[in-house]
């Protein structure tokens, strides 16, 4: 790439995953957009990134005594964020809201703005409370401020911007800005919408229809998010109920997927839709800075003796365990990692499926497992799944674990100590995931099934397991039988053995986990594809 020459990108997301203690991201999104700001900083990419300063963040899941997971919520203040003394207002139920502007500016040339609506000024100022939280009004009142707020930002803050990055379909409704500010200089209707397909593109992350979010016309007609446009201009766009993602693609130039399978999943999604972007697929990718431990780097490196260094970092997990959960494990166990939002595609609990198989060897303490992760704070199932985890820790309290409130750290901690790394989506409902490449990189074994990233990265039995074969099938009770009768087959005929019987090979497994991935699955490569297949016009 040619540096002088790059468009300037102007990056819309809800969520920043950046630090464990600056609680801004909920999960996955988050992450990756944490890491392509990290990488475009360290790359030197011309990138400015829009979000939210949430004042509570997302929730804070424990678990209560009696073993289910409650959640609570805490103001937070960050003393590093930067008054630029901007403010813009943006209308929401024909009522004023003033957006006051923070700068996040560590990041050199990609610097991160935040919208706040927590002022004294608003009486609506609760809108930026809670990321995820709440319900339909609330939500399209956060994307009003995302997305109409964040370009007007763009516009005070006199940044020159060539392309706009829906990062997810939250920041659709910025179109809507794009479109008008073009009709106010009388342009007409299609032209401007034109005009705006020529400069937006868009990430979409979700292979499951409910997870694409949509809310009724009417709704967004009185919460003021038509921003100008009629009825029908927004019923052509984005369909009724009004589809955030259809939207977006209806009005970007150019779309991505976030994993080749998933290119596949979501051009099969909205084969219908006429005339939409065309949409490719970009991989995603890590910041390795962030999550690979030097210390395996280097050993790798230097092809020096990669058990031993694993070893330390692993004793560091479990003294990380025994701090948290007063447990302890042990070392020369094999230890399993496994953290997710708790979602029922993601099938936390699929291991402990069958008792008469999985019972002896977690009596036996032959394999430990580490389990994390957060449930949505409305969604009932998902918290049952917490549950059922939290009640195995207490059944084999010397060989599983939970660690409440999963964040950054725990999904450091998890993705650096354990000796593998389990993932069983049911294919193809994973976008991507980016743990399980923490952990290749980390020369922590993936064992998964051929979902989001892992087909792409996936040599059997060298860097990794696969189980289940890349098998779908429709109806579901099918599928957990399949795929977990390939799980217990893995784990007892292949991964036990080689763990404890065949170190060399397992070290050597290590190492080839790092090598295939290493460049592959690191934010260079990814932003380098966004550059070229994305923001560069064609
Ligand atoms: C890496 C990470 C994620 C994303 O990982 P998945 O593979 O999508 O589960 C989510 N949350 C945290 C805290 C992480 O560190």
């Amino acid at each position: 790439m040619i540096k002088q020459s790059l468009p300037k990108v102007a990056y819309f997301c809800m969520e920043y995953g950046l630090a464990s203690n600056f609680k801004i991201y909920a999960g996955g999104l988050g992450i990756l957009a944490g890491d392509h700001i990290k990488g475009s900083k360290d790359m030197d990419l011309p990138l400015v990134a829009i979000g939210i300063k949430w004042k509570q963040g997302y929730t804070d899941q424990r678990i209560d005594t009696g073993g289910k997971p409650y959640d609570s919520y805490h103001n937070y203040d960050y003393p590093f964020l930067e008054d630029t003394k901007v403010k813009v207002t943006v209308m929401i139920r024909e009522i004023p809201v003033i957006c006051k502007v923070w700068l996040v500016d560590c990041f050199g040339n990609a610097p991160l703005y935040l919208l706040d609506t927590d002022i004294p000024e608003n009486d609506d100022a609760w809108i930026t409370g809670q990321l995820y939280g709440w319900f339909g009004e609330e939500r399209i009142a956060q994307e009003i401020v995302l997305g109409i707020g964040g370009v007007k930002a763009l516009r005070v803050l006199n940044i020159d911007v060539d392309v706009y990055h829906f990062n997810e379909g939250h920041a659709v409704l910025a179109a809507t800005e794009l479109i008008k500010e073009k009709m106010d200089k009388q342009i007409d209707f299609d032209e401007a919408l034109k005009l705006t397909r020529d400069e937006v593109v868009f990430t979409t992350h979700t292979p499951i229809v409910q997870g694409n979010e949509s809310h009724p016309l009417s709704r967004l007609e009185y919460m003021g998010a038509f921003n100008g446009l009629t009825k029908k201009q927004m019923l052509d766009l984005g369909g009724s109920p009004f589809n955030m993602t259809l939207a977006a693609l209806n009005l970007s130039r150019k779309a991505n997927a976030v994993a080749q399978l998933h290119g596949e999943t979501a051009n099969i999604m909205w084969k219908d839709v006429e005339n939409k972007s065309e949409i490719l697929a970009i991989t995603n990718a890590i910041h390795k800075k962030t999550w690979v431990d030097e210390r395996i780097t280097n050993a790798f490196e230097k092809n020096e003796d990669l058990w031993n260094t694993h070893m330390i970092i692993k004793k560091e997990l479990i003294e990380f365990v025994k701090e948290r959960n007063n447990v302890t494990l042990d070392a020369n166990k094999l230890l399993i990692g496994f953290s997710r939002r708790a979602a029922p595609y993601k099938r936390s609990d699929l291991i402990f499926r069958k008792e008469e198989i999985i019972d002896p060897l977690l009596s036996s303490g032959k394999i430990q497992i580490i389990f994390s992760g957060k449930a949505h704070p409305l969604d009932d199932t998902g918290k049952e799944i917490v549950a059922t985890l939290v009640r195995m820790s207490k059944k084999y309290p010397n060989s599983v674990v939970f660690l409440e409130n999963y964040d950054m750290t725990i999904g450091k901690m998890l993705t650096r100590g354990s000796d593998i790394w389990l993932n069983n989506p049911i294919r193809p409902m994973e976008a991507s995931g980016t743990s399980g490449m923490k952990a290749a990189m980390n020369g922590v074994l993936n064992c998964s099934t051929l979902d989001g990233w892992w087909p792409e990265a996936c040599l059997d039995d060298i860097n990794g397991w696969q189980f289940g074969d890349a098998f779908t099938e429709k109806d579901v009770p099918d599928i957990d039988q399949h795929d977990g009768d390939a799980l217990y087959q893995t784990l007892i005929y292949r991964v036990i053995p080689t763990y404890y019987e065949n170190k060399d090979k397992w070290v050597a497994m290590m190492h080839k986990s790092i090598e295939t991935t290493k460049d592959q699955f690191a934010v260079e490569r990814m932003l380098t594809e966004y550059f070229e297949k994305l923001y560069i016009k064609a």
